[in-house]
């Protein structure tokens, strides 16, 4: 197998080599700068909460793969895992609803949780205050890991099966050879490998500035105390550390409570942010105390204030206690508050599995253990992948703005549409300042500053056709949203919009081996002639799909490439190198061409009659059909245009250079007022593309499905070369899929959800929304979710919202058909 180095036995890197050895690998080394019977990381003094509900999938998928894990792992008859259960709690009736809503998420990813009256809270937890406490969450299933036992239990069972440690010994460079490394660097020599994998915690940003690779992680300071005695206490749990009561969260105020015997443990991350520096914490000592374990620091008690004052109202036993000791413990924080995992990509065979908590310590290294060795993980990694972030997003200050919010905002009710505060215009298309006259509200998305929809077409809504009015929406759904969007959803339906698309991934792909590239990556048929646009797959080598591209080949070596993400770049341009040096004649580069140029849909009716304003060229579509694309020029600018539509209406993706895109604005913007040509943002854009079928990769699918799961089986070549995934696909077909992606419309009309709601056949959970939009055209909300293959149309299911019942009918999909074309897309 291949030579392995893990930087880091703590709780990650531990699991890591266990996940590895497990599968048969045998050349595997694990270095840590601290001792290994306490290395002094943040595992080192772990309290080992594991609350396992979260409204990411991947991430409740890996605690419960965690608490399993931990479950097992025994010695003496005592396993690493206190299954006490876990309870948070609501105090303000805004984190009651919220509570519903995690009920709603556990139960879509399989993960029993119980709503429960103030009455059940207290006899779960009798020692509530029953005058503070509205209601909670209980989760049977979660509980405390013994994270420390864990490391010593897996450091002795890898060792045994060959695997070596090497205690107090940091890694202080990592060798690398033509974009691949080639071992790690230590005081006491150079340690040859093929595959790195740091797993070196908060200390994640110096081991890769060792190797290059920027890691977007902030160390933070996060408070724990331990109280003295508690009377009522007495003799209830085994001394130090046993627990009999759930683990507790009070959110509303940033707290969490376990039991240590008759003391309690109190995390706090109420207290102002306290970023660390971590290169500054010097050596770790070769003998590892609680007083010099380097991921402790010296307690601030003025910060621990509020939450001592707040803890004894919670719980008013406390008051008979006192603090009795604490510190500031040290843990990393990310941009999006996920962990980093995957290989880098500027180095080939470095991995990092950073920030992550215990709680996703074995899920984690389960994904990257199965990824070095089968190349797929069996939960999708899309939002936890090293690989998410543009450049901007990598810069120091970047991180740590960004970071620091996620501390603040770790424990809040946070909306899925919710942007962050800070930094705001960070990312502006060309088309930002008339957007801004039109009243744009922007929301924001990896930095990018994106049109909801304009206050400008505010006065559109007095004369919507009654069949186009908005219904009412509750308190949740409407945040972030306007009923302007129908208005715009009617234009464009009606008249002409044009939607700035610029923050969409665009990449050039260039080279004579172009086409061999992308007929060996991707699904579709793109040695096509110059001219034609391909709606394609990327997909893993078990079929999984890993992302969706529309191909425009613009000439015999030149492709330009509607994609997903940085991810995308990663890894075609991961593969465009490996190409290139295997078959230098055959050189293929790709370039994220994103940030240089922008795009406008301009899609409706009457979009013809706006471009024939601005151009001269033959746009009809025996000139330009769909699916075909051609550059130009429009209003003397020149561009690229692609007959394609997300929305449904005829008209066309319009591309050119950043420099020339506020002159094309405007240029179509005047040329349109005579045919009611308005601005429409994203809100219309979601809907309509929704109406349209229009899947949407991370959201409607991820690597755990395959293209006939998704309803994208047109999107798979028939003939020509193998493409990676298609082997794995042989035998599979719509017919032999057990699940299926189904439209799905509320059948009252109004009632609205958002996605990752459980869908319900009678009292069984059958399935969750994945992406859900009020279809304007329809006149009724829509939602997608996978549903057994024997569901049919016609046959309805309940969607839980809030705790609340909503009926829906499955529909044939898509629910629009676009007027005068006929393909499928
Ligand atoms: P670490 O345990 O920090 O291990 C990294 C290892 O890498 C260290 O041993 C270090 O010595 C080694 N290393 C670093 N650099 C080098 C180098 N150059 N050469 C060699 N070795 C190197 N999580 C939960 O899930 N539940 C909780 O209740 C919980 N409570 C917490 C409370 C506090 C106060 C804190 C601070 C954190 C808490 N966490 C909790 C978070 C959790 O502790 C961490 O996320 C987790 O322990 C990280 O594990 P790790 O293996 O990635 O990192």
């Amino acid at each position: 197998s291949s030579r392995v180095v893990i930087i880091g036995a703590g709780i990650v890197g531990a699991n890591l080599a266990d996940e590895l050895s497990a599968r048969g690998w045998t050349d595997i080394t694990v270095v840590d700068q601290g001792p290994l019977d306490m290395a002094g990381g943040s595992t080192s003094h772990a309290p080992g909460l594991v609350f396992q509900s979260n409204a990411s999938k991947s991430l409740s998928l890996f605690a419960r793969y965690t608490v399993e894990k931990l479950k097992s792992l025994e010695r003496d008859g005592e396993s690493c895992f206190n299954q006490v259960g876990g309870l948070e709690v609501a105090t303000t009736p805004e984190r009651l609803e919220e509570l519903k809503r995690k009920h709603g998420f556990a139960t879509s990813w399989g993960i029993e949780t119980r709503l429960v009256g103030a009455d059940d809270c207290l006899d779960v937890y009798p020692l509530l205050n029953k005058d503070l406490v509205l209601g909670g969450l209980h989760i049977p299933s979660d509980g405390l890991a013994l994270a420390a036992r864990a490391v010593q239990l897996l450091i002795a069972r890898t060792r045994k099966a060959g695997v070596r440690y090497l205690g107090s010994t940091p890694v202080t460079g990592i060798g690398q050879a033509h974009g691949r490394v080639t071992g790690v660097v230590t005081p006491s020599g150079a340690i040859p490998a093929d595959i790195v994998i740091s797993c070196a915690g908060f200390w994640g940003v110096e081991v890769g500035a060792m190797a290059g690779v920027s890691i977007p992680l902030l160390p933070m300071a996060h408070q724990y105390v331990k109280t003295t005695a508690v009377p009522a206490q007495a003799g209830r749990n085994e001394l130090p550390n046993g627990a009999n009561l759930p683990i507790l969260r009070y959110q509303d105020q940033d707290l969490y409570y376990r039991e240590h015997g008759d003391r309690f443990g109190i995390g706090y991350y109420g207290h102002r942010p306290i970023a660390v520096d971590a290169a500054a914490l010097g050596q770790t000592p070769k003998v590892v105390s609680e007083d010099s374990m380097p991921s402790r620091l010296k307690f601030t008690p003025q910060d621990f204030e509020p939450a001592w004052k707040l803890s004894q109202e919670l719980l008013p036993a406390l008051q008979k206690s006192m603090v009795a000791e604490g510190f500031n413990g040290i843990l990393s924080f990310t941009p999006d508050g996920g962990p980093l995992v995957g290989q880098a990509p500027n180095l080939d065979g470095f991995f990092v599995a950073e920030a992550v908590w215990v709680t996703h310590s074995a899920g984690v290294a389960r994904a990257l253990a199965e990824i070095l060795t089968t190349g797929k993980s069996q939960v999708d990694l899309g939002g936890c992948d090293l690989s998410r972030f543009d450049p901007v997003q990598l810069t120091p200050a970047y991180v740590k703005e960004t970071s620091q919010q996620d501390f603040v905002e770790v424990y809040d009710i946070v909306h899925p549409f919710q942007p962050r505060d800070s930094p705001r215009n960070l990312r502006v298309s060309p088309f930002y300042e008339p957007q801004r006259q039109l009243g744009a509200c922007f929301l924001e998305t990896s930095g990018w500053e994106r049109a909801e929809w304009y206050e400008a077409n505010a006065e559109l809504l007095s004369n919507l056709p009654a069949k186009w009015r908005p219904v009412e929406r509750d308190t949740w759904s409407s945040r972030y949203y306007s009923p302007i969007a129908a208005a715009e959803a009617w234009k464009t339906r009606t008249a002409a919009a044009m939607y700035d698309l610029t923050a969409q991934r665009r990449l050039e792909v260039t080279g004579p081996g172009a086409v061999d590239l992308l007929m060996r990556l991707t699904t579709g048929a793109v040695s096509r002639p110059p001219g034609t646009v391909t709606y394609a797959l990327l997909l893993d080598s078990q079929g999984g799909i890993r992302s969706d591209l529309m191909i425009t080949r613009l000439d015999e070596r030149t492709f330009q490439i509607g994609a997903n993400g940085p991810m995308d770049v990663a890894y075609l341009a991961r593969e465009a190198r490996v190409q290139t040096a295997a078959a230098p004649n055959q050189y293929v580069q790709v370039r994220d061409i994103t940030s240089g140029t922008c795009c406008i849909g301009l899609w409706g009716p009457r979009a013809r009659d706006v471009a024939l304003a601005v151009s001269t060229d033959d746009l009809s579509t025996p000139g330009l059909p769909y699916m075909r694309a051609k550059r130009t020029t429009m209003a003397g600018i020149p561009v690229t245009v692609m007959n394609v539509s997300y929305v449904g209406e005829p008209g066309w993706e319009i591309h050119t250079t950043s420099d020339c895109g506020l002159y094309l604005w405007n240029a179509l913007w005047r040329a349109g007022q005579p045919h009611g040509l308005i601005a429409a943002g994203r809100s219309a854009f979601y809907a309509l593309r929704l109406e349209r079928g229009i899947r949407l990769w991370g959201v409607d699918m991820t690597t755990e499905h395959d293209p006939y799961e998704a309803g994208l089986g047109f999107a798979l070549r028939a003939t020509g070369d193998d493409y990676v995934g298609r082997h794995a696909l042989r035998g599979r077909s719509s017919e032999t899929a057990t699940r299926r992606l189904r439209c799905l419309a509320v059948d009252d009309g109004r009632s609205m959800v958002l996605g990752k709601e459980p869908v319900f056949a009678g009292d069984k959970a059958v399935g969750y929304v994945t992406s859900a939009a009020f279809g304007y055209t329809v006149g009724r909300p829509l939602a997608y979710a996978y549903l057994a293959a024997h569901v049919s149309e016609g046959d309805t299911v309940e969607i839980e919202y809030f705790g609340r019942r909503i009926r829906a009918t499955v529909l044939s999909d898509p629910t629009y058909n676009m007027p005068h074309v006929d393909q499928p897309r």
